[in-house]
């Protein structure tokens, strides 16, 4: 959990919940401090900023409240669909289904299902998939709306039964680029955010120029309270000057895009470093101990390299 919230941001649930940062999902944190005589602090409210997407510079986390939903049985979930497009319209549709109980809505571009391994008789030759997972009395929903939209269910298993034995977000999310990081290591990605007021639109503006290139794989989201998705699509790294010549489509097509291929805090684009967000690091940790460097200009470390900082990153920090 500590870990989650020092250094993740949105994940497995963000479908129906939102982003880590949305108000009400981390109700409290309980740090100890790195003074000369470490304390305790409850941080609450605002402040929880602060803390949160901080990697560990504010404080060791000891203790966090979240509130907890109510525990289903939930049922995995496989989708095929003939075209890509098929497959974010009807995981945007799905994701928008306020009576549907869902967990996971991942649509995936056919080039990235050949590094599925277990998954792959579920996922037919040349078909993009939606990867869900949905509560059990919600499981006819899923099946019906798939239908009407043209997809056809290839999988169904209870949670972890499937023919991975693992649960299915193991192939969501971040984890998508790790199946194919195994099968050439190459493999890196890209972060981006599309429009919530015309999310299909600019999805297949950017499937169209840069999907050769740029394999799609999106995860349906809350973002600000609306429907939307968010790319992690895959590339086959070639240079820094690719993930620049990327990053800058992505971004004319009409996304935000993040940096996950930086060192420094600042550089990722989800997170805003203000007096607040250092005063805060300089109260906790008045010795630079905890992750020395992390924000650039605050505690320079000898040595230290950004990465390919320096690529743009619009990012969505507020
Ligand atoms: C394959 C893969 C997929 C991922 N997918 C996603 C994703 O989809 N969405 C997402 O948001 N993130 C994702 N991440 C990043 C993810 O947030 C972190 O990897 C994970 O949540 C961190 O948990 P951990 O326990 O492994 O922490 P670590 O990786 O050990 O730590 C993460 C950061 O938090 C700090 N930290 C750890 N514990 C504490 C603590 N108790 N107090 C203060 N600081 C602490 C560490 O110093 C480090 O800076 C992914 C990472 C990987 C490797």
């Amino acid at each position: 959990m500590g870990g989650f919230i020092a250094g993740g941001h949105a994940e497995v649930g963000s479908v129906t919940w939102g982003i880590l940062r949305d108000p009400g999902n981390i109700l409290a944190i309980r740090i100890l401090t790195a003074e000369e005589e470490p304390r305790v602090r409850e941080i609450t409210g605002p402040a929880i900023e602060t803390v949160h997407h901080a990697y560990g510079g504010n404080g060791i986390i000891i203790e966090v409240e979240m509130p907890l939903a109510r525990a289903e049985a939930w049922v995995e979930c496989v989708v095929a669909f003939a075209t890509f497009a098929d497959a974010p319209r009807f995981g945007l549709a799905f994701a928008s289904a306020d009576g549907i109980v869902k967990k996971l809505v991942s649509p995936i571009a056919a080039p990235l299902t050949r590094f599925f391994g277990p998954l792959r008789p579920a996922c037919p030759e040349g078909t993009a998939i939606v990867l869900a997972m949905v509560a059990e009395p919600s499981l006819a929903a899923l099946r019906d709306l798939a239908a009407e939209m043209g997809g056809t269910v290839t999988l169904e298993a209870a949670e972890g039964e499937g023919p991975d034995q693992v649960p299915l977000y193991e192939y969501a999310w971040g984890h998508t680029h790790f199946q194919a990081i195994k099968a050439d290591r190459r493999h890196t990605y890209l972060i981006c955010i599309f429009p919530s007021h015309e999310t299909l639109e600019t999805i297949t503006r950017v499937e169209a120029e840069l999907g050769e290139e740029l394999w799609m794989h999106l995860e349906c989201v809350r973002f600000a309270g609306r429907p939307t998705a968010q790319g992690v699509p895959v590339l086959l790294y070639e240079g820094r000057e690719q993930l620049a010549r990327l990053t800058a489509a992505l971004e004319r097509l009409g996304c935000k895009v993040a940096n996950g291929h930086t060192y420094f805090l600042q550089n990722g684009g989800m997170k805003r470093i203000d007096e607040a967000q250092i005063a805060f690091r300089r109260e906790t940790d008045p010795f630079s101990l905890l992750n020395p460097g992390k924000i650039a200009g605050v505690d320079e470390v000898a040595g230290a390299e950004g990465g390919a900082a320096d690529l743009p990153a619009s990012g969505w920090a507020y």
